[in-house]
């Protein structure tokens, strides 16, 4: 019988922008047993509760989407959350993993784990080579605990986990709180609400000369279900135990704040003046990841900026416009 051979996989954090996208990419691949559990079925934070789960459940991959995430303001404002909240629903995750026999996870960091000022594009072994960027320092040494703790699993239990840090995401589902929340959701709601309200100008934070990498983040779920269908030799020589099991994901591409936000209008069809507040931090200067190690394994992001855009806001209007 087929199903037999169906890999369980629990999707932790399913419900967020990458949990989201990973499950619209599994449930279409259709050889996957998923499993989900909703913050108040499951409370990552208790380490027993989590133990219990993976053992009744038995998955055989994760993919460990589950974090508490947010803008650059978000990140200033509450560092502890973003520091302790992390630590400690990854430490449930990994242990629980380990204990139940899970034969691979995947786990989702982000770019920000690279050096403030490391060379472009940013290449996996830049991890810990300088300074990080401090308005998200907190929450990018969560996940660089994260992405040493594969590693670690995987040298003194032979483990096969393997870290993914994607470009910056944005899509359907996003968090468009006004203060909270990422660039281009808030763009998105700002350049909306101008609309609406036959406003001629809008604020944009920072400088507008910051350079992003923008990927949609269909494209991220692509890449967990590419990776995690890889065979056993491909999987296994990117978590090797002498290797960092850590792989960017991202279009390979950046541009200017100022260029997003010319795009963004142009989705929204807004025809106004952008006026930069230099007050709001602008961040990084730029955070290009180098995406060779994943084209060289056959997979590539999809969707343009432009497209990704017009889909999101489509998104947008649905469910925050009606
Ligand atoms: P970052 O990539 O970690 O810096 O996260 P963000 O998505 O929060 O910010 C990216 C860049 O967009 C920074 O340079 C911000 O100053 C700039 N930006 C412009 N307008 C906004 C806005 O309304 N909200 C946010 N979060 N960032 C903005």
């Amino acid at each position: 019988m087929e199903n037999k051979k169906m890999k369980k996989v629990y999707v932790a954090g399913h419900r967020g922008l990458v949990g989201s996208a990973t499950m619209r990419a599994l449930e279409a691949l259709g050889s996957y047993e998923i499993i989900t559990r909703t913050h108040d079925e499951l409370d990552l934070f208790d380490r027993s509760e989590t133990r219990r789960f993976f053992m009744s459940q038995r998955p055989d991959y994760v993919v460990m989407c589950a974090a508490k995430v947010g803008g650059i303001l978000a990140n200033a404002s509450s560092p502890v959350d973003f520091l302790h909240n992390n630590l400690a629903i990854q430490v449930s995750v990994f242990d629980a993993a380990y204990a139940s026999g899970v034969e691979r996870m995947i786990f989702l960091g982000s770019s920000c784990i690279y050096p403030r000022d490391c060379p472009q594009p940013i290449r996996e072994e830049y991890l810990l080579t300088g300074p990080l960027e401090a308005t998200n320092r907190p929450y990018a040494l969560a996940k660089i605990a994260g992405v040493e703790s594969c590693w670690s699993f995987n040298r003194q239990y032979k483990a096969r986990y393997l870290a993914l840090m994607p470009t910056n995401l944005y899509g359907p589902g996003d968090n468009y709180h006004p203060e909270n929340c990422h660039v281009l959701p808030a763009l998105i709601r700002r350049f909306h609400q101008a609309k609406m309200n036959g406003d001629s100008s809008v604020g944009v934070w920072g400088s507008g000369n910051p350079r992003r990498e923008f990927m949609y983040s269909s494209d991220v779920g692509d890449a967990v279900a590419f990776l995690l269908g890889l065979p056993d030799s491909d999987f296994d020589a990117l978590t090797a135990p002498d290797t960092a099991p850590l792989i960017n994901v991202g279009v390979g591409e950046d541009v200017t704040i100022r260029e997003v936000a010319e795009l963004v209008k142009a989705a929204v069809c807004w025809e106004g003046n952008l006026v930069f507040d230099t007050t709001k931090p602008d961040g990084t200067p730029r955070k290009l990841l180098d995406v060779t190690r994943l084209r060289n394994l056959g997979w590539k992001a999809k969707t343009s900026l432009g497209a990704g855009l017009q889909a999101t806001y489509e998104d947008f209007l649905r469910l925050h416009a009606a």
